[in-house]
């Protein structure tokens, strides 16, 4: 069994726990966040071995000696300082999208680059938003070739647990100048790409939604492009037909499908938006559950870094113990 250490047990890192003890192949033998609230008691109640930094100080190292690896999902910034102690330790760890690219030696997707982060002892999971993209934008890149992308990325303002960000009642232009971070930091992950990004942030909680548009190196139908998609791991679509047509009703699914925390790993992309706009360029929208999309690809991480499955075998595995859906939603 992997031993894994979890730093941090917010949004991220708390959800991670969970998934790491879904595996066969893997353990949580701890978790450090920063207060003791709430959260750590309903963590330890539920058999997990959870420390505040506020009462434990030397709590972070000594679960650092424990594990084989570290999953640093505490808030951006403070896992480049949280290094040292790994560095110290002669430990592997992954970082999530918070952190600067540099702090890894790989940003990561599973279905994009596992072989690259195989066996490296750093590797940064890239954020929600880049996750949600680069699962679509990687198997139409392989496929077709991307001559130039371009997003529009309508972001939720909060985490629905978050109370300091708001009430708001604005459209934040995040930031005003083009391009948004995003787009930089897809290319952290497919190296070259031509794409834009512009965002804006609006106040909900539930999910991203993303207006992307896409040019290709060659012709492709309508068919062809669905038969890419439907292909992909952690891709599927979600039909107005079938009454789909906001990110609650995402939710809802979600919420009576009996997922854990309504949570959505996969990247949606709502069905009767892919469109031809020309022969060369298709436009769809796509859904993102902040919370939960980078979870698997966390999973994935651990087994990347340490060796331990092959990358059709590790997303084989996370997606059937997090019940990841093929094709459609429902
Ligand atoms: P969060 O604020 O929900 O949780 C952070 C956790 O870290 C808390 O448990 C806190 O107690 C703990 N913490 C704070 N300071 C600490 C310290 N010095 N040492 C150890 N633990 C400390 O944050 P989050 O939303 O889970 O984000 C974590 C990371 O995941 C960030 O890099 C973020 O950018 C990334 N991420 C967040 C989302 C999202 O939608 N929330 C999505 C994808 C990636």
């Amino acid at each position: 069994m992997i031993k894994v250490g979890i730093i941090g047990y917010g949004t991220i890192g708390k959800r991670v726990a969970d998934a790491v003890n879904l595996q066969g192949d893997m353990k949580v033998v701890g978790v450090v966040k920063k207060s003791k609230d709430y959260s750590l008691e309903i963590g330890l109640k539920r058999g997990l071995n959870v420390v505040a930094l506020n009462e434990q100080r030397g709590g972070l190292e000594e679960l650092v000696k424990k594990a084989d690896i570290i999953v640093d999902a505490s808030p951006g910034g403070i896992g480049e300082k949280n290094k040292e102690i790994y560095l110290k330790n002669k430990k592997k760890a992954i970082f999530e999208g918070g952190e600067k690219a540099s702090v890894a030696e790989v940003s990561f997707t599973a279905s994009c680059n596992y072989g690259e982060a195989y066996g490296k002892n750093y590797i940064r999971v890239v954020s929600c938003n880049t996750t949600g993209l680069v699962r679509v934008l990687h198997p139409l890149n392989r496929d077709f070739g991307i001559r130039e992308a371009f997003a529009v990325v309508i972001r939720r303002a909060a985490d629905p647990k978050e109370t300091k960000r708001g009430p708001i009642n604005s459209i934040v232009l995040d930031p005003v100048t083009l391009p948004s971070h995003h787009s930089e930091d897809v290319k952290t992950v497919i190296k070259g790409l031509n794409i834009t990004t512009v965002a804006f942030k609006i106040p909900t909680t539930l999910m991203h939604v993303h207006s992307l548009r896409v040019s290709l190196e060659r012709e492709a139908s309508k068919e062809e492009i669905t038969e890419t998609l439907i292909k992909e791991p952690r891709v599927i679509f979600a039909s107005s037909e079938k009454g789909f047509n906001s990110t609650s009703q995402l939710i809802e699914a979600a919420r009576d499908l009996g997922r854990l925390r309504n949570d959505i790993y996969e990247t949606v992309i709502w069905k009767e938006s892919l469109t031809m706009l020309n022969k060369k360029t298709v436009y769809l929208t796509l859904g993102i559950h902040q919370e939960a999309i980078v979870i698997p690809e966390n999973i994935d991480a651990i087994r990347a870094s340490l060796k331990k499955a092959s990358k059709q075998e590790s997303i084989k595995r996370t997606n059937e113990s997090l019940g990841i859906l093929k094709e459609e939603i429902t």
